[in-house]
């Protein structure tokens, strides 16, 4: 019961892009459970509004690839609540599986913009109204993509590996003010943007993903990776910058190739 809980976000004031459906709209809700003014910024308009009607958070309909968008999401938040505590740079797509030869241009310049350039526009909105205020956390959701290769698309790597570096790159310049840049990495979750990719159900994409997974006996809901957010947005994790996040129960560290490997097969 979150009326037992300690609300971990109390008077704090957020912004989360992408926060109308999958792992930002689970964010806007515990977020708004642990006590947080929650703005929600998304394209998805009508979506975006129910979910805040059921949180008594703002809708403000944002493209994360347009700076008068983004800077207008930050604007809702200050204007509306007079600050800002906590960014989450969230939206993002992913283009089809192909092979790099028969890559669009068009299509991988689609994804780095939501996710790069996305992450870059929140944190340099949001990095102008924390650095007077000395205080805040900017956290971004990267991926398993974002420390290996051969689970997204190239297009989606290469963005993924973006908003490490970015993160890094604000940490370093933005800690002298009191801001904290972190953030988080998911394997996989049986998101829209996952199923849609996959092109399978939700039940089988989790069942499959699963089975590939390193840790096993759980799998990964959105929940999870809004825990990890919380955990960042909140005071508790008030030392921790520049920090990604891995939420993938172990998977990017082992190089898997090999556990299949029985040295009498090459007797
Ligand atoms: P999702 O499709 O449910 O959510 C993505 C949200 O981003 C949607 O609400 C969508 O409307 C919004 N969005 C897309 N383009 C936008 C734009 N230009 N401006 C503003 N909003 C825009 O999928 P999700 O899995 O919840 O994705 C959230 C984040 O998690 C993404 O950055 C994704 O890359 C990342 N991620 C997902 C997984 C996974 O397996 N689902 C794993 C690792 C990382």
């Amino acid at each position: 019961m979150t009326s037992a809980l300690v609300k971990r976000l109390e008077g704090k004031v957020a912004v989360i892009t992408g926060g109308a459906s999958g792992i930002g709209e689970c964010t806007a809700r515990l977020f708004s459970q642990h006590g947080a003014k929650v703005v929600v910024a998304d394209i998805q308009d009508e979506r975006g509004r129910s979910v805040c009607d059921t949180i008594g958070a703002t809708f403000v309909h944002c493209d994360v690839t347009k700076e008068s968008d983004v800077q207008k999401a930050i604007d809702t938040a200050v204007t509306g609540h007079g600050k800002l505590d906590i960014m989450f740079n969230n939206a993002g797509i992913i283009d089809a599986g192909k092979p790099i030869t028969d890559t669009a241009l068009s299509d991988f310049h689609k994804v780095i913009d939501v996710i790069v350039t996305g992450a870059f526009l929140g944190t340099k909105h949001a990095a102008r109204v924390m650095v007077p205020a000395g205080r805040g956390s900017i956290i971004s959701t990267a991926s398993v993509a974002s420390v290996i290769g051969g689970v997204g698309t190239h297009a989606y790597t290469a963005a993924k590996h973006a908003v490490a570096g970015l993160t890094r790159s604000a940490a370093v310049e933005l800690g002298r003010f009191g801001v904290r840049v972190n953030c988080v990495s998911p394997y996989a979750v049986a998101t829209r943007l996952a199923v849609e990719f996959a092109r399978i159900d939700e039940k089988v994409f989790e069942e499959a993903m699963s089975k590939f997974a390193t840790l096993q006996g759980t799998l990964l809901k959105p929940e999870d990776v809004a825990m990890a957010v919380l955990y960042l947005a909140s005071d508790e994790s008030k030392y921790v910058s520049g920090h990604n996040l891995m939420v993938d129960g172990g998977y990017s560290i082992v190089n898997r190739a090999l556990l299949s490997f029985d040295p009498s097969d090459l007797a």
